[in-house]
Order: structure tokens, then sequence, then C-alpha cells
């Protein structure tokens, strides 16, 4: 199989030390090995993260945590920003789990600002808002900082519940301080781990509310999770432990390079990718609101995606269409992960020597 680097929005590349990580041999999920194993995981997460909260890792991907975080902490009403296909996804799942969901809709490409959830939240009624911080088939990153800030002030009680799936550990924003109460995301895209593994930061308060909840599910019960970690620090299901041996050695490597260090990486690398893109096309996110971790690129010349991506993968590359409805109008390059200013100069290279630009 030729080997493709991936510069899609996840799966994202996974180093060979990690690859090999997972090819330990196997350990019973009931040994005090993998309880080891588990809280090294969690402990070194907190440590990057710089959070106090509890951290779970589950088997799963990032969307069953989408489920779980709702079914944990919500009873019954929950505002939903919705800007693209995945915080749509939250929406659709909270319906799905008999939820009383409202959706706050902006076009997709827009950012949803502090004033306009503000604006839903002051109905009331609202137990938790769901914020997507970056959204992966536009690439607009949302403010959470500025949204986070006027939720704290002025809903004190509302519970803030975060969709990090394609930023987490690539981009920054402070959990503890903007008191986020559920961030989740997957192991498959800024973490630069295969995927499998999702990680929840809950707060003590999102756990007492779930604690208090008897309809929290069984599968994603983050109560149950944390009895589990408190009695032995496993697992209340079996684990993907081959998936576990590849965090502990990747969280090593993201402790090494260093938190400030990494989230700079991903912005120079997304400073880069959205001038060159401004060079040759045009960037789709509004102004002021772009991701960190990928950039969507507007097809003004009207390129056949499909065929460059045909094209990069005769030179080991891979880079994404757009998603639904923007595919063949937008294309995606994503800077995740481990890729470096080398790849984004690489890929951007190859770009426009295929397309004779
Ligand atoms: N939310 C966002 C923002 C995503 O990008 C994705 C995956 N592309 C998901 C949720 C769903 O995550 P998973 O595929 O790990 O279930």
């Amino acid at each position: 199989m030729v080997h493709k680097k991936l510069f899609v929005p996840g799966p994202t590349e996974v180093r060979e030390e990690v690859l090999k990580a997972q090819a330990k041999w196997m350990i019973g999920h009931r040994s005090k090995e993998f309880g080891d194993l588990n809280a090294r995981c969690i402990e070194k997460t907190q440590q990057i993260l710089q959070t106090k909260n509890y951290v779970f890792w589950w088997t799963a991907s990032g969307t069953g945590l989408m489920e779980g975080t709702i079914r944990n902490v919500v009873r019954r009403k929950v505002l939903h920003c919705v800007n693209g296909a995945f915080s749509d996804r939250w929406f659709k799942i909270s319906q799905a789990c008999g939820k009383e969901p409202e959706a706050l809709r902006v076009e997709w490409g827009k950012a949803i600002k502090p004033e306009m959830v503000d604006q839903e939240l002051a109905k009331g009624g609202f137990e938790a808002v769901t914020i997507t911080q970056n959204e992966t088939s536009t690439g607009v990153r949302a403010p959470i900082e500025d949204i986070a800030r006027m939720v704290r002030s002025k809903y004190p009680d509302v519970l803030i519940l975060v969709d990090a799936v394609s930023s987490l550990m690539g981009d920054w924003f402070d959990i503890d301080e903007l008191g986020l109460d559920v961030v989740i995301a997957s192991s498959q895209k800024c973490v630069a781990l295969p995927p499998g593994l999702a990680v929840a930061i809950v707060s003590p308060r999102a756990m007492e509310k779930c604690r208090n909840n008897p309809a929290r599910g069984y599968y994603f019960d983050f109560e149950a999770m944390l009895k589990r970690y408190e009695k032995d620090k496993q697992t209340p299901t079996t684990p993907a432990i081959s998936l576990f041996w590849a965090l502990d050695v990747q969280l090593d490597a993201i402790l090494a390079e260093g938190m400030e260090n990494r989230y700079q990486r991903h912005l120079k690398m997304a400073q880069f990718t959205r001038e060159w893109a401004k060079k040759y096309f045009a960037v789709y996110p509004e102004p002021g609101y772009e991701s960190v971790t990928l950039t969507t690129v507007t097809n003004t010349r009207g390129i056949s995606v499909k065929d460059l991506n045909s094209a990069l993968g005769a030179r080991g590359m891979q880079i994404s269409n757009g998603y639904g409805d923007l595919k063949e109008k937008t294309f995606r390059i994503a800077h995740m992960g481990d890729l470096t200013m080398e790849d984004m100069e690489a890929v951007t290279t190859a770009i426009v020597e295929i397309l004779k630009l």
C-alpha cells in the first residue's frame, strides 16, 4: 500500500513511533498494568490541557461522546449553535435522544457571535449550550472565549458543552479559566493518533448534574467511569488497549513539544496556508474566524478537486474535498497534529505545480 501523507481533517498523519507502539503485547484490562497506563494517559492529558477537571478516555469516536454528553448532563432543553455539518449533527443527536433541542443557526462559513447566543439564552429554560469550537465542515473557529465569558457572566447555571473534536491539542483555549463544562475530542485529529479513542474533560458541576440524572445512559456514563477510576484506575468496559499504548507514547511527545509550542506551530501553518489560499484562490470562512487546524479554500478557479486529489495522490499526498454541499465548491487542507511547515510548503507547492498556477 502506498503511503499518502494525510492533509485531511482526520484521520491525520500518525508518526511511525506511535503506530508501532500499538503493536505491544496485549495485557488484561483488569490488570494493575492497564490501570497504570490509563492513569498515566489521564494525568498527562490534564497536564497538557492545564485542567483540574476530570478527564476520561473512551473507546469510541467523537460522535459517541457527543451523544454521551447530551445523555449525561441534559434532561430537556439545550441550545445548539449550528453553523455547519458537525454542529448540526449535535442538534440531531439531541433530537434522537428525545431531548428538546433548539438550534441557533447561521449560514455555513459564518461564526456564531456571543450576542446571538445571549439573545437565545435570554428566552430562558436552557440547561446547556453546545458550541462547536472548530467546525470541520467549513473551517470556522468559534469565538469560544467570548461566548464562554458571556455565558458564564450572564447565565451562570447554563452548562457550556464544547465539541473540540478537530482542535483539541492543536488550537488553544483555557478550559478551566473559561469555565467549560464538557469538552470532547477524538484521537484521530490534533492528537495525531489512529481513530478509536475519544476524550471528555468534565467539570465537577457537570459531574454533579450527571450524578443526579437517572437516565444518563450506560456506555458513556460519566459517573460509572469516575467510580471505576477511583476504584482501580480502570474503565467499566474493555478499552482499546493498543490505542492506549499509542496514546501514552504520543502524550509524552506532546508534553515534550509543549502545548504552547504546539499551538504556535499550528498557528504558523494556518497563517501560511491561509496566505497561500488568498494568493491563488480565496478563503471560505468569515474573516477573523478562520480555523487554526484546517483551511477551507473556496474553489474560485473552478478546478476539479477530485482530479487534483488524484494527482496529489500520485505524489503521496491527500487533501479533502469540500464537505456535503460544499463538495467541489471548496476544498480543505488540514494542518493538524504532527504536520510541519515543511509539509505545508510541500503540499501547497505540489498543488501549484499540478494546476500550473
Ligand atoms: N465534530 C467535529 C467538529 C468533527 O470534525 C467530527 C469528525 N470529523 C466529529 C464531530 C465526529 O467525530 P468522529 O468522526 O470521531 O465521530
